[in-house]
């Protein structure tokens, strides 16, 4: 028996219960791996609170990231030992996750811990920091580079948008943060490496199809309004990445940025992400992140008390990211 959370499905609602659960009644996989730490997602907060519908099938056990230590292997190129990390490929939504003491997975899912980093360390960038990585390398692949301008990173003090801020910092770009937090919260991005604060009232609300061009590249997570005001504010032959919807689902805009000023707009997922693409973003995060700045947005947690700050997450009360201690 081991300790994780169970989601379980009672008439319309879902219900998160810290469980014993029996090994036997893991999923079918390759590789038994024994949880050293996982992390709370937005997609985890959801499952876990019931407050949107990632969870694919249930009994569920959620959490899409976890790194540990392989316990049994049935693939070749996999040992025993193997400290590994995974993030995406359904995880927590549709095949059992990390916020359990094991996990049985697909050998396939599983990348190695580089070197450079902790099993902590790999869940305090967790998917989080993945999918800010793959955006910065969306903006690198499309041209954008610090001498282009400013970029602008949006929902800038979760975890997506804390990462985003500290590797863009790092790698010498001038990054502009748009929070809707009070002014106390300035204080965390300019020391994450933000050249300055925009406050998000002005950007969440509907605006011209074309506004000021002010950036060059743009990371955003929060969708909706958001999304559409950054698109009409971004340079000619400027790079966009959206990868969340923490603001909606829906994308008010117009066509303009796109035929006027040749604005790109490029999707990003880390689920599915193929896995050279995958280690080679994990490589790019142990060199071009800030580890001294990670611990800093850091919070870790005890299993147990979970579903409490999943909570506080999804009412914003949360900043950059949280790490689960499971063993
Ligand atoms: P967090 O909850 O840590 O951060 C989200 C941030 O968005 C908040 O801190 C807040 O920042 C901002 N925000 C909250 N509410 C709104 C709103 N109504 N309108 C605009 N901004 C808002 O989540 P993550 O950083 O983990 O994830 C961010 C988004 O990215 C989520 O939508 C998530 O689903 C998505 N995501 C997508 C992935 C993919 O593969 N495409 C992978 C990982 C995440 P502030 O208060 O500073 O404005």
């Amino acid at each position: 028996m081991f300790n994780g959370w169970l989601i379980e499905k009672t008439q319309d609602q879902s219900q998160a219960t810290f469980s014993q659960i029996d090994d036997d009644a893991l999923p079918d996989g390759e590789i038994l791996v024994e949880v050293d730490y996982s992390t709370i997602n937005y997609k985890d907060a959801l499952a876990i609170t019931g407050a949107g519908p990632v969870v694919r099938s249930f009994p569920m056990v959620p959490g899409i990231d976890f790194s540990g230590r392989v316990l049994e292997s049935k693939q070749a190129n996999i040992a025993v030992g193997d400290a590994v990390i995974l993030n995406g490929w359904g995880v927590g939504e549709s095949h059992w996750g990390g916020l359990a003491e094991r996990a049985r997975v697909k050998g396939d899912w599983l990348t190695p811990l580089p070197d450079q980093i902790s099993a902590q360390q790999a869940m305090a960038i967790g998917t989080a920091g993945f999918t800010a990585m793959l955006c910065i390398m969306a903006l690198e692949k499309h041209g954008v580079t610090p001498a282009s301008g400013d970029v602008l990173v949006t929902g800038a003090t979760g975890g997506v948008g804390s990462i985003a801020i500290t590797i863009l910092a790092k790698l010498g770009y001038d990054v502009v943060a748009l929070s809707g937090r009070t002014e106390e919260a300035y204080e965390y991005l300019t020391d994450l490496g933000a050249k300055r604060v925009l406050p998000r009232s002005t950007f969440s609300v509907p605006g011209k199809p074309l506004q000021k061009a002010n950036w060059a590249g743009v990371i955003d997570v929060a969708g909706s309004h958001v999304l559409a005001n950054a698109c009409a504010s971004t340079q000619y032959g400027g790079v966009v990445a959206a990868c969340g919807l923490a603001g909606g689902m829906d994308f008010p805009s117009t066509v303009a940025p796109f035929i006027l000023r040749g604005v790109t707009l490029v999707g990003i997922d880390s689920v599915l992400c193929p896995q050279p693409l995958r280690n080679q973003a994990w490589q790019r995060l142990a060199r071009d992140l800030d580890m001294q700045k990670l611990e800093m947005m850091t919070k870790t947690i005890r299993l147990a008390d979970v579903k409490h700050h999943a909570k506080a997450l999804l009412n914003n009360q949360s900043q950059g990211r949280l790490v689960v201690k499971v063993k």
